[in-house]
């Protein structure tokens, strides 16, 4: 029976020719890109040359950019970094109440070392609201930290605008863009982007790699402590393997990101509508337009999310009911609560990310099954 992965929000696969590149790192020119006798060359080489594929797709220089291991290291890198650095010049950080884990749990961390943290209110499509991150820059701020687009909802934010806010006031604007890389097109110069987090795993790259981009004015401190790796700002061996590996995925998914993107769109598309067409009772989270390609996120009323996708695991569908980070956890997900829905529809909800290989002619089945299992758990409830 064929399967349909339905959650590229949470990770992708790594592509073969990705793997290609990426395997003669293991065995063959496995040499510690620090080491000093000549092989060690290539390594550092192939490190030099991911930096640069990573700093071209999002119009960085190379010298502007740094590995770590995800984005999660990323965001925490920037905001405890970034903050720590230059906490003799404020104290303050603006963020929204639907940032992803890594950027909100390590707010909370910074708040007990004494940093104040705004977190934005969204409207009902998941917009920060741009007149409270107006007020509430003040002599204070150091960091407006908003994601570009988000991971359950989709929704992407005018980064442009926040962008301009934060130059006003001189305050360094770091974008968490892990979903939007290999979806949206990224110019950090023209988009004036301070610091942005990234992540191979969501375009088709290898897990445990990703990398922070910042603006070479900005000083910010490790997070990490031991060797010299990464200019000082990174210690430990670099991930040679999933470095190489996040480069070559990166070039590939920029040499066809608007095919990728419009594709993505037109699959998305025709699944709201039929969803919307055999299922009553639903209702569509985040911005019609502006939103991730591939995201649909749809609450059905009265129905148990978790449920829902546990059936449809059955049929070898694999969906998420809120974001993957947060699966598990009993509470309804931060980011539907933020745009104002309640616990139950909340609960009531599946998100559907779609990657290169969905098809438009596997929704008859797809959606088929989501209004058959929709029924059943609302005749249940009964
Ligand atoms: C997946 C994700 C992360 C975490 O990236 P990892 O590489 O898994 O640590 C951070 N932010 C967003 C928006 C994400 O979707």
């Amino acid at each position: 029976m064929k399967e349909f992965y339905l959650d590229h929000a949470a990770t992708t696969y790594v592509k073969p020719e990705v793997l290609d590149v990426m395997l003669p790192f293991f065995c063959d020119k496995f040499a510690n890109p620090s080491s000093m006798y000549k092989i060690a060359k290539d390594s550092r080489e192939a490190v030099e040359h991911a930096r640069e594929q990573v700093a071209k797709a999002i119009g960085a220089d190379a010298d502007e950019i740094y590995f770590t291991s995800g984005g999660s290291e990323a965001d925490n890198l920037i905001i405890k970094g970034y903050a720590r650095a230059n906490k003799d010049k404020g104290n303050h950080i603006i963020t929204s109440k639907i940032e992803h884990m890594a950027v909100l749990e390590t707010c909370k961390m910074l708040e007990k070392e004494g940093f104040e943290i705004t977190y934005l209110d969204v409207d009902e499509n998941g917009f920060v609201d741009l007149e409270q991150l107006k007020q509430s820059v003040n002599s204070q701020t150091l960091l407006i930290s908003i994601m570009l687009a988000n991971n359950e909802i989709g929704t992407i934010q005018p980064v442009d605008e926040i962008a301009k806010i934060a130059k006003q006031n001189g305050v360094l604007f770091h974008t968490d863009a892990v979903q939007a890389v290999g979806n949206l097109k990224i110019d950090v110069k023209k988009m004036d982007i301070g610091a942005l987090s990234l992540s191979a795993h969501k375009f088709y790259g290898p897990k445990g790699v990703g990398a922070l981009y910042i603006r070479k004015k900005y000083n910010f401190q490790s997070i990490i402590s031991g060797g010299h790796q990464e200019k000082h700002k990174r210690a430990g061996t670099e991930n040679l393997p999933g470095i190489v590996g996040m480069g070559k995925a990166i070039e590939l998914a920029m040499s066809n990101l608007e095919e990728h993107a419009e594709k993505l769109i037109n699959v998305r598309d025709e699944y709201i509508e039929k969803i919307f067409e055999r299922v009553p009772n639903v209702r569509l989270n985040g911005d019609k337009t502006k939103r991730l390609p591939g995201n649909a996120n749809i609450s059905f009323e009265g129905v148990g999310g978790a449920s829902l996708l546990l059936m449809l695991s059955e049929d070898k569908i694999y969906v998420s009911s809120a974001s993957a980070c947060t699966a598990g956890l009993a509470t309804p997900s931060h980011v539907l609560k933020a745009i104002g829905l309640s616990d139950e529809l909340a609960n009531a909800t599946l998100r559907v990310t779609f990657g290169e290989n969905s098809s438009k002619s596997d929704l008859e089945y797809i959606v088929e099954k989501i209004a058959e299992n929709v029924n059943k758990l609302r005749k249940l409830k009964k």
